[in-house]
């Protein structure tokens, strides 16, 4: 099956992501390496130490950090693992929220190894990013990330719009997602061979889901380019130094970063 966009409503858009990572959740830390040999792993780091979580600490409370379509915990641990170790500084709080109970899960079994000090810090919460609960007070957070999260949102100018709504003045939108290869065309070409054909078999062979990561590519091709993005979280209000963005192997994937004023 190949998911058209512009035949869904936002409601089947959502149940249709709701499948897709329902039916990954198990294999998803797995074929993440896999699909992107390896290398998420990096971009997760460097996006992790320009963020330098823990290098300030606000007075009298911890660094408070929403970890937005956290899924399986990737930012949330690599987050927690600076501030402690890079920056020596325990007194962070990170909330991994996500809005598939199945992907919390994994991230909740896994965040069982790592030491009791670190699992204090950290709480799950299942929320839609579009619409964050209530307990998730306006200006509330120092730093709001959100890893290869945003290009399944239904509504992404609604979410952008509540990061910043509960982001405190001076607070910290990050995100992590894929983007364009378009400033090198050669190496776009071998990329998009090696997405279209190559990510739907290994996610037939390896998970036996095919349309899955058919629709993980299909995502990855719909969603706006990197000054578009940038456009989008200037109009929900953000402030951005230079581009807004750094673009990560040749733009495969960017950081995009605003400050609420
Ligand atoms: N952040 C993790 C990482 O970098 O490995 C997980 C990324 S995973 C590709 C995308 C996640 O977005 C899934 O766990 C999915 O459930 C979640 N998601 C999709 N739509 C969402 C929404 N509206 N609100 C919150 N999370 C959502």
């Amino acid at each position: 099956t190949h998911f058209g966009y512009e035949t869904v409503t936002e409601a089947e858009k959502q149940q249709r992501v709701a499948d897709v990572f329902s039916s990954v959740a198990e294999s998803y830390d797995k074929m993440n390496d896999f699909m992107s040999l390896g290398i998420h792993r990096l971009w997760k780091d460097y996006f992790v130490s320009s963020l330098n979580p823990g290098a300030t600490t606000p007075i009298g409370r911890p660094q408070i950090i929403l970890d937005v379509a956290g899924g399986t915990g990737d930012i949330a641990f690599r987050l927690l693992q600076h501030s402690t170790t890079h920056n020596a500084n325990p007194n962070i709080h990170i909330t991994v929220s996500d809005i598939n109970p199945d992907m919390l899960a994994v991230g909740k079994q896994r965040s069982l190894a790592l030491p009791a000090s670190h699992q204090s810090s950290l709480s799950f919460l299942e929320a839609n990013a579009e619409m964050l609960p209530t307990q998730i007070k306006d200006n509330s957070l120092d730093l709001y990330t959100v890893s290869f999260g945003i290009r399944n949102f239904s509504n992404i100018p609604a979410a952008l719009k509540e990061a910043h709504r509960v982001l405190k003045p001076g607070g910290v939108f990050a995100c992590l997602e894929f983007s364009k290869v378009d400033k090198y065309p050669l190496f776009n070409a071998i990329y998009k061979r090696w997405s279209f054909s190559a990510i739907p078999l290994i996610g037939q062979l390896v998970a036996a889901d095919r349309d899955s990561y058919q629709y993980l590519v299909e995502s990855i091709e719909r969603f706006p380019s990197q000054t578009a993005f940038r456009d989008m979280i200037v109009g929900a209000g953000f402030s951005v130094s230079g581009d807004g963005y750094e673009d990560l192997t040749g733009g495969i994937a960017a950081i995009h970063k605003g400050i609420k004023p």
